[in-house]
């Protein structure tokens, strides 16, 4: 088994008042230990809702989550505290994420005295001032508040907040894509030196290809709660299947030189509230044929070991 393991969802329905929002379909992979897993996509196609259900944050209707060979998905909360500790989150956004009545010394104490109730003062203040440290803010400024720091700042420290209870796998939600362009690269080698200095496993949702190819030694590309491939970075790169991978790698300058011409797609992303027959994608893409819109393609494996969901590919057509 993997570090994450199976995980599976086959619905997540959200209820907006009278109607029911499908986000998540037949979503299904797991996480070693120690990998950078992507999960990249437009706004709306799910993959934040993916990131909050996997912490437990909403739960699947059906479906399971194991996180090192334990099911999780149907624990309660008090049955949940042993993993919240080697699960954490970090968010887009650092001005809504910090507590702003809180000091920098108590939002990164608050979840040592909850999970680790035996340490004493002296220990809780020297974790405070070492990780502090590792991810790059001075700990003499530990009694400041959240608005005496830059976004940057900010995101270093809820970083710092996430990696205070140890974890070993953090669902990073678009970590950078709030910050100053200036900064991602920074933020992002911290999310990097933090990942490899503990080994961490990450589910790093973004939509930003680039970053993608850089961190990620695999790739799930969602689309309307669905992924469409599931493969490795270097594949899903160097040859991508599912014509919406083609479409947004396409988008890329880089690549769109070296062969794929820019592939437009028409109209715009489906509401979930209505979700299209058949193949979610078969609105927008141009191989789309009578049987794409009535049969839901299911996610194949190929010969290289990656998965598609397609009937264009599955009929060698595309
Ligand atoms: Fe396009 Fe059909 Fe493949 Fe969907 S199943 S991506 S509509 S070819
Ligand atoms: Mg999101």
């Amino acid at each position: 088994g993997g570090f994450l393991d199976k995980l599976t969802f086959e619905n997540k329905k959200f209820y907006l008042k009278q109607t029911t929002v499908k986000a998540l379909n037949e979503v299904s992979f797991s996480i070693k230990k120690g990998e950078i897993f992507s999960v990249v996509g437009e706004s709306g196609c799910g993959k934040s809702t993916l990131g909050r259900t996997i912490l437990k944050l909403y739960s699947p209707d059906k479906g399971n989550i194991y996180f090192q060979g334990h099911r999780i998905d149907n624990l309660s909360p008090k049955q949940m505290l042993p993993f919240r500790t080697k699960m954490q989150m970090i968010f887009q956004d650092p001005y809504a994420s910090l507590n702003p009545r809180k000091t920098v010394r108590q939002t990164l104490e608050e979840p040592i005295k909850f999970h680790q109730p035996s340490l004493n003062k002296k220990e809780i203040k020297e974790k405070v001032e070492q990780v502090m440290q590792q991810v790059g803010v001075d700990p003499e400024w530990a009694d400041r508040y959240p608005h005496e720091f830059s976004g940057g700042q900010r995101q270093r420290i809820s970083i710092a907040r996430a990696l205070m209870v140890d974890p070993e796998f953090i669902v990073a939600d678009e970590p950078i894509s709030a910050l100053d362009v200036s900064i991602q690269a920074q933020i992002l080698n911290l999310l990097m030196d933090a990942q490899a200095e503990r080994n961490l496993s990450y589910l790093f949702i973004t939509h930003d290809l680039s970053v993608v190819e850089h961190i990620s030694s695999r790739v799930a590309v969602m689309y309307l709660g669905r992924i469409c491939e599931l493969a490795s970075t270097e594949d899903l790169f160097s040859n991508p299947r599912h014509p919406y991978t083609q479409a947004l790698l396409s988008a890329i300058p880089k690549l769109g030189e070296t062969g794929l011409k820019h592939i437009k797609l028409k109209g715009e992303v489906p509401t979930p509230i209505n979700l299209p027959s058949g193949c979610v994608f078969h609105s927008r893409c141009p191989h789309a044929n009578e049987r794409c819109k009535q049969e839901i393609p299911t996610l194949l494996q190929l010969q290289d070991g990656r998965q598609v969901a397609c009937h264009g590919v599955e009929e060698k057509r595309i």
